[in-house]
């Protein structure tokens, strides 16, 4: 189903978070003819989960009222930001289901406007600039406190002013030589109030600028104008920006802006067991603790694709968790919830065996081969069935029987029977170890008598098994995910690295996998029965597939939701 299809969630007139009954009061006092929000990432790192519940965010007002929403790449800080990051945020906004059509911009698109808008604050008397170095600047500024204290250099001329602004542009100061700053109030209670830095002498190459720039301006010069120039009517942002807004509007109220936006914040999302932070997991990279940003287990857009979420899944989770302005933690539980639920839809279900035991049917005629009907999915009719392949030797998982089992283990033992999925009962009559002891095959006998799984004379083992025929089994490579974090609250005790989980991934390099999963690609999901739902590689090959483990099948969340309920 396309997003157009299905009934917009919050629409205006049943607004289900604060930022949309504000956007609603606006549309209803018409305000404004139409709502325009924007997603600004700054381009220095892969967009995270955090970003998704941002994304949802301003693309879903934008759709629910009928508006646009831009996609805007903050990019005034030219040593941090990258093409590859560009690259990536457009196709990780595009993978969630949204679209920006036509209103793709840069804050860089903006430099001309910015320095002209600084050169009115200037001769306004209200921008200086200031030769102190970054230090000083910071030893001047004073503390939640204490006031500021002025810059030596903050009562210079207005001509004084701009021809030193003029000569920082044409590129005569080194980095740091020299900085621009609004001139507003060193005792402000508001830190950010007490004359922030507008711009600052970067000798750096833009991704899209060039050389043509040696002065860039700050985040906080550029982003409200940039929100102005684009006609956004809200201006969504994260709580921690509030402390900034009086700064915004200084800027918005001083300068010949052709709009006037307004900023609402809220809050963060912050998820247990990882760390939503650009620049920590740039760090995770940088290190090679991972293998890479789209690494299955970096709350990555890119890792959670390639790890197997479905972006229906991210979407379904933001509108789970809402929008409002009280910081919280969600559980990561929650989003894997969010996950199983469209591939408990979706996924076609498939066998295949992990850690591979063989069991030899003795009875079974060599060179015999039956087919057996195999359901897809049992929650999609549509989905159809396969055939599986069954024959004389077969694999089984290894966890799957106990030579000596305690009292509540009801799968295959020496003696016990079991059923085969789709296939027939089976029986273990001995036990094949290896010189060292080790388990190496099962020899069972089949009853011929149970074609498809049930004894005429009713009975009816507790367990039944998954396999895979030995003479027609792909081999196969499968990476199993755990956290990446050991703790739910990595970093509580000061250190995130020493909270890494080192058993955050297992390869299984020895796995057997049912035919039918002969030929998939990179992206596909199945569920492999009784295991998990798990997505193929890219570092698959046509003879050796990859898959990651999504998710396992067990719900702790919907359980601990449904015991409170109760
Ligand atoms: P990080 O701290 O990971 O570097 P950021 O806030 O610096 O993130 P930006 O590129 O500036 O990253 O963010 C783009 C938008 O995404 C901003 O509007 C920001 O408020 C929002 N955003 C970032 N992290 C989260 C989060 N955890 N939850 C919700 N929104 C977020
Ligand atoms: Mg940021």
């Amino acid at each position: 189903m396309t997003d157009e299809a299905k009934p917009a969630p919050g629409a205006p007139e049943e607004a289900t978070d604060f930022i949309r009954e504000i956007v609603a009061a606006d549309v209803k006092a018409g305000k404004h003819k139409t709502i325009v929000t924007r997603f600004p990432p700054e381009p220095n790192g892969y967009l995270h989960v955090g970003h998704a519940k941002s994304i949802c965010l301003n693309f879903g007002v934008a759709r629910d009222f009928r508006g646009r929403c831009h996609l805007r790449f903050d990019d005034t800080n030219p040593t941090k930001e990258e093409q590859e990051y560009i690259d990536a945020i457009e196709q990780d906004v595009r993978w969630l289901g949204f679209d920006w059509g036509p209103h793709l911009y840069h804050a860089s698109d903006y430099f001309d406007r910015l320095y002209d808008w600084a050169l009115v604050l200037i001769r306004d008397g209200k921008a200086y600039v200031d030769d102190l170095s970054a230090d000083e600047i910071r030893a001047h500024r004073g503390t939640l406190t204490e006031p500021g204290k002025d810059s030596p250099y903050r009562s210079r001329s207005v001509e004084e002013n701009l021809d030193l602004f003029g000569r920082m542009r044409q590129g005569e100061f080194p980095d740091g030589a020299r900085v621009l700053r609004a001139k507003i109030d060193m005792a402000s209670p508001n830190i950010n109030l007490r004359d922030p830095v507008m711009y600052r002498i970067l000798h750096a190459s833009h991704p899209r600028t060039g050389d043509k720039w040696c002065v860039y301006p700050t985040y906080d010069y550029a982003h409200g104008q940039s929100d102005a120039i684009e006609g956004i009517t809200h201006s969504i942002c994260t709580l921690e920006f509030e402390d900034h807004r009086p700064l915004y509007d200084w800027f918005i109220e001083n300068l010949p802006v052709p709009s006037r936006p307004r900023q609402y914040e809220f809050a963060r999302l912050n998820l247990t067991y990882t760390v939503l932070s650009k620049r920590f997991l740039l760090q995770l990279v940088k290190d090679g603790r991972v293998r890479g940003w789209d690494d299955p287990r970096m709350p990555t857009l890119s890792g959670i694709r390639r790890r197997g979420f479905p972006p229906e899944a991210l979407r379904e989770f933001a509108a789970m968790i809402g929008v409002a302005r009280r910081e919280s933690v969600v559980d990561y539980a929650a989003l894997e919830h969010c996950v199983r639920d469209v591939l408990n839809r979706e996924a076609p279900r498939r066998m295949a065996v992990l850690r591979p035991l063989k069991v030899v049917l003795t009875n079974y005629p060599e060179g015999q081969v039956e087919q057996f009907e195999a359901v897809n999915n049992p929650e999609d009719p549509s989905a159809g069935s396969r055939s599986v392949a069954f024959s004389r030797v077969l694999w089984i998982e290894r966890e799957d029987f106990l030579e000596d089992p305690p009292k509540k283990f009801f799968r295959l033992a020496p003696g016990r029977e079991v059923r085969l999925r789709y296939a027939y009962l089976i029986t273990c009559e001995e036990v094949v170890k290896d010189a060292s002891g080790q388990v190496v095959e099962l020899r069972c006998r089949y009853d011929p008598a149970t074609r498809g799984g049930s004894a005429p004379d009713g009975r009816s083992p507790k367990a039944t098994l998954h396999w895979v025929s030995a003479a027609h089994a792909i081999p196969g490579e499968v990476r199993l995910y755990e956290h990446l974090f050991m703790r739910p609250d990595p970093g509580a005790d000061g250190d995130l690295l020493a909270d890494l989980n080192p058993r955050s991934e297992e390869v299984l390099a020895g796995c057997q996998l049912e035919p039918a999963l002969a030929g998939v690609t990179a992206g596909a999901r199945v569920q492999f029965e009784r295991q998990g739902y798990f997505c193929v590689d890219p570092d698959s090959r046509a003879d050796r597939l990859v898959f990651n483990r999504t998710v396992t099948l067990r719900d702790t969340w919907a359980k601990v939701q449904a015991r409170g309920a109760s």
